[in-house]
């Protein structure tokens, strides 16, 4: 199986995912144009088998009816999804091992948060963890908003289910917000040498979304949101020992008005 991270250009900065297995069948994750994705599926010779949604979000989705008609694939989602996603085919549970091609299995975890109808997927190679999509819940050094879910419940999701991952599994997040979300973390930790080193690396010519890769390691040393001990952020926001979990309600707030 081959990852192909797609960079759509828009204002929204969407990532879709295409997942080559080796029988020439396709995964797509989230896909924001269905012309692109065919194209991209034709120039390769792949047939999409399957349409995977992290959540319901119109700019994850709404490639969904375009392929189907033309693909008449499957599309997979969280079962709060219904009604919302276009030709939804079925329901996926947290906890489910998925084999997807020979050595490779998707494995599903329920992270509510951003909304109630989100999923991640772990992708395992040789039931080893290699890498997680991770649609609206985790970005590169941020997470996502919680107009349509619930910040508390984003704060469980991510200390639960991401910051007790592997450090080195490679995140594959549903937006490029990587140069703004350096930028806010670099607002309360102006010395965090990880957040400049990367900051460097984005603003440079060469860059493009979707040109570097982050792990659960470089979150830890970068994303405030994973950070929730670090007495400089704490200093910053002005916090009283506060618990992790005010620190996370204090820095998603701020993270609104940035
Ligand atoms: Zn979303």
């Amino acid at each position: 199986m081959k990852i192909y991270q797609i960079y759509t250009h828009n204002d929204l900065r969407n990532f879709t995912y295409v997942l080559a297995l080796a029988d020439q069948t396709a995964i797509v994750i989230d896909p924001w144009d269905a012309n692109e994705v065919v194209g991209f599926l034709e120039a390769n010779q792949l047939t999409l088998k399957t349409i995977i949604n992290t959540h319901e979000h119109w700019d994850h989705t709404q490639g969904n009816q375009a392929l189907f008609d033309r693909y008449q694939c499957q599309v997979w989602a969280h079962a709060n999804g219904k009604g919302k996603i276009p030709a939804l085919s079925r329901t996926l549970e947290a906890g489910e091992v998925i084999s997807i091609d020979t050595d490779f299995q998707l494995k599903v975890l329920d992270t509510p948060g951003h909304t109630f109808a989100h999923l991640c997927f772990v992708v395992l190679k040789q039931n080893a963890e290699i890498a997680v999509f991770t649609g609206d819940t985790l970005f590169n050094a941020g997470v996502g908003h919680c107009r349509s879910g619930d910040e508390l419940t984003l704060y469980k999701t991510i200390s639960e289910q991401f910051q007790t991952m592997d450090n080195s599994i490679v995140v594959y997040p549903g937006h490029d917000y990587l140069e703004n979300n350096l930028r806010f973390t670099l607002n309360f930790e102006p010395n965090n040498s990880a957040a400049n080193a990367w900051l460097n690396k984005v603003v440079a010519p060469e860059y493009q979304p979707g040109s570097l890769q982050t792990t659960i390691g470089d979150e830890k040393s970068f994303n405030t949101f994973m950070r929730l001990d670090n007495p400089t952020i704490i200093a910053s926001l002005k916090l009283e020992q506060p618990s992790n979990k005010e620190v996370f309600l204090a820095l998603r707030a701020r993270r609104d008005r940035w």
